[in-house]
């Protein structure tokens, strides 16, 4: 039997309500499969923590993660306490601490959502967006200086280096390698950023040569989210900077119907360190503790992970299960029109994945 040690991290508002829901599935799954079970520990970090004790994770919280085989993260984030301190003092120190330099999201329009672009362009939708996650813009270089004063400045230094520009571009080339139509846009703004962004271009032809087989294209930021909108169906795979991935990817899961929807992995292509799957949307104060809050996310990336994991039929089953439902359109939290809780789309799910055709 194998056996899979998974840190299960809900942090602020619904996160807690929607990993508690993924790890039903996941054991459910994992009972489906019968060759695999998990052995989860939970972790309370996050805001109340950072109330109680003035720190978001414990000082040797890093320590305590890095055995695992992977983290099933939540969100973080609440109203009383700066968003620049929830992010980088749980989310981003994990995600730099661990060196999960490969953010990937899966962008598709399941069956039976309905997305802002028209049924037929909507539908054509089928990208995995790969965001470097270690450096560039959101490297934390800067500083401010004469506070409050008419000179005051501030800076946030885009920090780009060789090796991690090539080591993103090399994964995702052989991320997109692993799909039908293997093929690469390379998404830049070096028309205006003309340091480490031509940089970024050089290094990135250089490494796509080495994929003869690939169909490589490279486009400007801004062009690419017309693109997004109105030519879906050319894009495939796509790589991208640390802050340009941030917001194409915002905008793939907007196309793709809900932010309920959508998940992501912070990866470690190496393996030495432990990587982190997360829903892509935040705490949602809004409607944190109503019982209503969408679980797809949180399913999509535990099936993101256990394909992590080396569990890939597991995973594929999890996601057929899940598209069974959403298909059917009768079990939907209201977000997606519908008025299910989330413990009633996870019961769903799992009558789904007990269901003898999937
Ligand atoms: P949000 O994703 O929390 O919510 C945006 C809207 O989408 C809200 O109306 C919310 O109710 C809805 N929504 C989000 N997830 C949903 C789900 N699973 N089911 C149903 N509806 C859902 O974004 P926000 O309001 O901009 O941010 C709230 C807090 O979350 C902020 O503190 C922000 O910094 C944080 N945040 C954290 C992450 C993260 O942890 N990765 C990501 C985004 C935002
Ligand atoms: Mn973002």
């Amino acid at each position: 039997m194998r056996r899979h040690r998974i840190a299960a991290m809900g942090g602020d508002g619904i996160g807690p309500e929607v990993i508690a829901a993924g790890c039903r599935v996941l054991d459910a799954v994992a009972e489906a499969d019968g060759g695999f079970t998990f052995t989860t520990e939970t972790f309370d970090w996050g805001s109340a923590m950072y109330r109680a004790t003035g720190r978001m994770m414990p000082a040797d919280g890093l320590d305590r993660l890095k055995d695992f085989d992977a983290i099933f993260f939540g969100a973080v984030g609440a109203p009383d306490i700066p968003d620049h301190i929830t992010l980088w003092e749980l989310r981003l120190a994990i995600c730099q601490g661990f060196d999960q330099y490969a953010n990937v999201r899966p962008t598709r329009l399941l069956p039976g959502v309905v997305g802002p672009l028209r049924e037929d362009l909507g539908r054509r939708i089928d990208w995995v967006i790969v965001r470097e996650n270690s450096e560039g813009e959101y490297s934390g270089v800067g500083g401010r200086a004469h506070r409050g004063l008419p000179i005051e400045v501030g800076m946030d230094v885009a920090v780009f280096t060789r090796a991690g520009v090539e080591r993103i571009c090399r994964y995702a080339c052989e991320l997109a390698m692993t799909r039908p139509r293997k093929k690469l846009t390379v998404v830049t703004k070096s028309n205006a950023q003309r340091h480490g962004l031509v940089m970024w271009d050089e290094v990135c032809a250089e490494v796509t040569a080495q994929f003869p087989e690939l169909t490589v294209d490279k486009m400007l930021v801004d062009a690419m989210t017309a693109r997004m909108v109105m030519k879906p169906e050319t894009i495939d795979t796509v790589v991208a900077t640390n802050l340009h991935a941030d917001i194409l990817s915002d905008l793939a899961s907007a196309l793709a119907g809900s932010l309920g929807i959508g998940a992501t992995g912070n990866i470690d292509p190496t393996r030495k360190r432990p990587s982190m799957f997360e829903p892509i949307h935040g705490s949602a104060f809004d409607i944190t503790g109503k019982g209503i809050a969408n679980p797809l996310g949180s399913f999509w990336t535990a099936s993101m992970m256990l394909e992590h994991l080396g569990e890939g039929d597991a995973a594929r089953r999890l996601m057929r299960a899940v598209e069974a439902v959403t298909a059917r359109g009768e079990v939907l939290t209201p977000d997606l029109g519908g008025r299910a809780t989330t413990a009633e789309v996870t019961d769903a799910v799992i009558a789904a994945l007990k269901g003898a055709n999937l």
